[in-house]
This record gives structure tokens, sequence and C-alpha cells, in this order.
């Protein structure tokens, strides 16, 4: 399974390399492929079983782009891996699908793994369910779905960073028709915590978890790596 963390705007570079340590000695003890995205200034070379990647860069090398980063940043920390369309992007930051597909593009052709986010906010929830499939496929515009180094992350809005989240049916549900749009492994995100990461784990064709508030305490996200473990035991 994959178990991500995405760390968002917190944790600095010091703590950010204790982090890193700290859940290293239990990614070592798993067989779970754990991803971490630090904040772009604690971005760094890390020793550690655990791969890093970025929340975020501009697609180009290096320009007149203030207040981005681009590849020449990821290279010399070695970072290949990267999420993009997060709602944060879409939503706060006001990041327009053709340019996340722009985004998507540059960074395949360079072989990056690609964790890309798809997600309804709450009127698109509480309208039909083919209100909602046709708002998510929207996402899916300009992407390379078959792309083999592609995860795509289900993230409801509404779940992201508030405690609620869908109920396991639900979960199941759209991720069978996710499924259909991509076979790439498919993590569910959204108030994914130590308490109910387990069962989120067993719903058919949730591939992993993408986690935030949760994860910022490496003690509680190396629960939720064991959980994976317990699971596949
Ligand atoms: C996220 O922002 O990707 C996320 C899943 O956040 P949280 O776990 O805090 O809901």
């Amino acid at each position: 399974m994959i178990i991500a963390a995405n760390l968002k705007t917190n944790l600095t570079r010091s703590a950010t390399h204790r982090y890193i340590q700290e859940i290293n000695s239990c990614v070592q003890k798993s067989s779970q492929e754990v991803i971490v995205f630090p904040a772009i200034s604690s971005l760094d070379s890390f020793s550690a079983a655990v791969t890093v990647g970025t929340q975020n860069a501009y697609p180009v090398q290096s320009g007149a782009f203030t207040g981005e980063i681009g590849l020449q940043h990821l290279e010399e920390f070695g970072i290949k891996t990267i999420l993009i369309g997060h709602s944060e992007r879409r939503h706060i930051l006001g990041e327009s699908q053709e340019f996340i597909a722009r985004k998507f593009h540059y960074f395949k052709k360079q072989g990056f793994k690609i964790i890309y986010c798809v997600g309804e906010p709450l009127a698109v929830r509480e309208s039909s369910k083919e209100e909602m499939l046709t708002y998510l496929y929207k996402q899916y515009e300009g992407i390379d779905t078959s792309y083999e180094n592609l995860i795509i992350a289900y993230e409801p809005v509404w779940a992201i960073g508030t405690g609620k989240i869908p109920t396991l049916e639900n979960i199941k549900d759209i991720h069978a028709e996710l499924k259909k749009k991509s076979s790439a492994p498919l993590l569910y995100g959204g108030s994914v915590k130590v308490n109910n990461v387990k069962d989120i784990l067993e719903v058919k064709n949730v591939d992993g978890v993408l986690v935030g508030s949760a994860a910022l305490y490496a003690e509680h996200f190396c629960s939720m790596i064991q959980a994976a473990d317990e699971l596949e035991k």
C-alpha cells in the first residue's frame, strides 16, 4: 500500500529532519511505500528509507517566476515525486485545470512520480451522483491517466482537515467509479486518522492513503504505517 503524508505549511527544516528520522525506523520495518511531502523550504537530501516529494513546483527548469521553485531546485535534492492538483492549490491558490494539466505534462516528461489529486466540494457532493462524477471527471481533463508513474488521490474537499469523512460505502462506490477512469493506484485522503485508517484501507479499490493533519506527529504517522502492515499479515 502507499501511505503518504502531506505536511503542508508545517514543520520547519529542522523539525522535518527530526520527523523523517523518527519515521525512518518504522519505514525500515515496513513493507509499505511511504512518501512524505514537506513544506518547500524544508526540502533537502534525506538519507532515509522514505521517499520525499514536493508539494508543488513550477513547470520550468528555472527562471523568472517569483515565489516558485523549478526543476533545478528539485534536482539538487534528487526529488522525483510531486503532488499535483491538491484542492488547496485548486481552490485557495486558484490553479486552473489547464495549468494543472500543463504542470502534469512537464513533470511526466521528466519521469516524476505524480500523486494527482481529485475531489469535489460539499455543494457538488450534495448534488446528484451524476453531477458529482461529471465534476470529478473534469479534473481528469488533460491528464494522461495511463502514465506508468501515476498515483491518484481521491480527496473530497469537504473532508480535508474537517474531521468528516464519507461513509466507507461511499468511498467504495466512488473508488469503483474512479478506477474506471484509470487503473493507477488510488489513494483516499481527507481526515484520515489513526482510529479510522484501518477501516479505510480495507475498502475495496483503496490502495493507500494521503494524510494531512494526522500525519504531523511522527508517532501517529508511524501507527498508520503499522496499521497497513497489520492488514497485509
Ligand atoms: C490533505 O490535505 O491532503 C489531507 C488529506 O488533509 P487532512 O488529512 O488534514 O484532511
